[in-house]
C-alpha cells in the first residue's frame, strides 16, 4: 500500500514496478504476500541509479532478511545496495514536517508489527481558550507553558493481526485513517479460526464497533480470495452498523 505524499510504502508485496521509485518500505511481517518483492525492489534501485533503498521490519527478520540479499547478490553476481533495519518500538522517526513514524507489535502468526504515522502538534491550554488572539501573542513572550504537546494520529496500517491491535491500542482507534486487515467475513471461516491464523473477521470489527467510532475512514485489506467483491460489500453493509458501514470501504479488485 504506497503512501507517496511522505515516501513510503507500507509492505511491497510481490515488488510493483510503480513501488520501485518509493524510498522507504515499512514491512509489517515476512509472509510472502507481503514481502517477496524485496530483492526485486533493491536491486532495481541500484540499476536505476536511485538512492539504496531503506526497509524497517521486526527486528526478529532483520539479520534473515540482510542474509536473503546477501545470497541473492551472489545469485544476481552483484553487490544489492539498500539498509535493512529491525524497527526501534520505542523510537518516533521522522518523516516529513510534523510527521513521524512510530511501528506498534501487532498479533498474528510469525513476528509483525502495525504502523502508525502521526503529527507531533500541540492545543492551547483550556485555561486560555477564551483569550483573545493578541493578549495570547502578548503571553507567548511571557511564558512557554500556554500549549500542551499531543500526538495526532493520521494513519495507521494493521498489517495481518488479530484485532486486538485495534482495541489494545488507542492511538490506533484515534486515527484518522485506518487500514485493517479482514481477511474473512461469513460463518464459512469462523471467528474461531481466523484467529487460529492470526488474522480479523469482519463479525469481530462488527462486535467491537464502538472501538471505531473515532475513525474518519476504515480502510479494509486483504479479503481472502474465495470472496467476489460483491460478496464483500453486500456483508459489510449487513453486517455492520450503519454509521460504521458509512465510513469503511474494502479495498477490493474490480469486479
Ligand atoms: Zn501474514
Ligand atoms: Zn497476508
Amino acid at each position: 500500500m504506497a503512501c507517496p505524499q511522505f515516501g513510503l510504502t507500507f509492505d511491497i508485496g510481490r515488488g510493483p514496478v510503480d513501488f520501485i521509485e518509493i524510498p522507504l518500505i515499512l514491512l509489517t511481517h515476512g509472509h510472502l504476500d507481503h514481502a517477496s518483492g524485496i530483492p526485486y525492489y533493491f536491486s532495481q534501485r541500484n540499476l536505476r541509479k536511485l538512492l539504496p533503498g531503506k526497509l524497517f521490519c521486526p527486528p526478529e527478520i532483520a539479520e534473515p532478511l540482510q542474509r536473503m540479499l546477501a545470497v541473492w547478490s551472489e545469485i544476481e553476481d552483484y553487490e544489492i545496495q539498500g539498509s535493512i533495519e529491525g524497527v526501534d518500538y520505542s523510537r518516533d522517526y521522522p518523516l516529513k514536517g510534523n510527521v513521524f513514524f512510530r511501528a506498534i507489535r501487532s498479533v498474528h502468526r510469525i513476528a509483525s508489527n502495525g504502523y502508525l504515522l502521526f503529527e507531533k502538534t500541540k492545543r492551547l491550554k483550556e485555561e486560555f481558550k477564551s483569550l483573545s488572539g493578541p493578549q495570547i501573542a502578548r503571553l507567548k513572550q511571557e511564558r512557554t507553558d500556554l500549549f500542551h504537546e499531543f500526538d495526532l494520529p493520521l494513519i495507521t496500517f494493521s498489517g495481518d493481526t488479530k484485532i486486538e491491535f485495534v482495541l489494545d491500542n488507542p492511538l490506533v482507534q484515534q486515527s484518522k485513517i485506518l487500514f485493517l486487515e479482514c481477511t474473512y467475513i461469513d460463518d464459512k471461516r469462523p471467528v474461531e479460526r481466523a484467529r487460529m491464523w492470526g488474522h480479523t473477521h469482519l463479525l469481530e470489527i462488527a462486535a467491537h464497533a464502538e472501538a471505531f467510532r473515532s475513525i474518519e475512514q476504515l480502510f479494509l485489506i486483504h479479503f481472502s480470495p474465495r470472496y467476489r467483491p460483491s460478496d464483500v460489500r453486500a456483508a459489510l453493509r449487513q453486517l455492520l452498523p450503519d454509521w460504521l458501514a458509512d465510513r469503511t470501504v474494502p479495498v477490493l479488485p474490480r469486479d
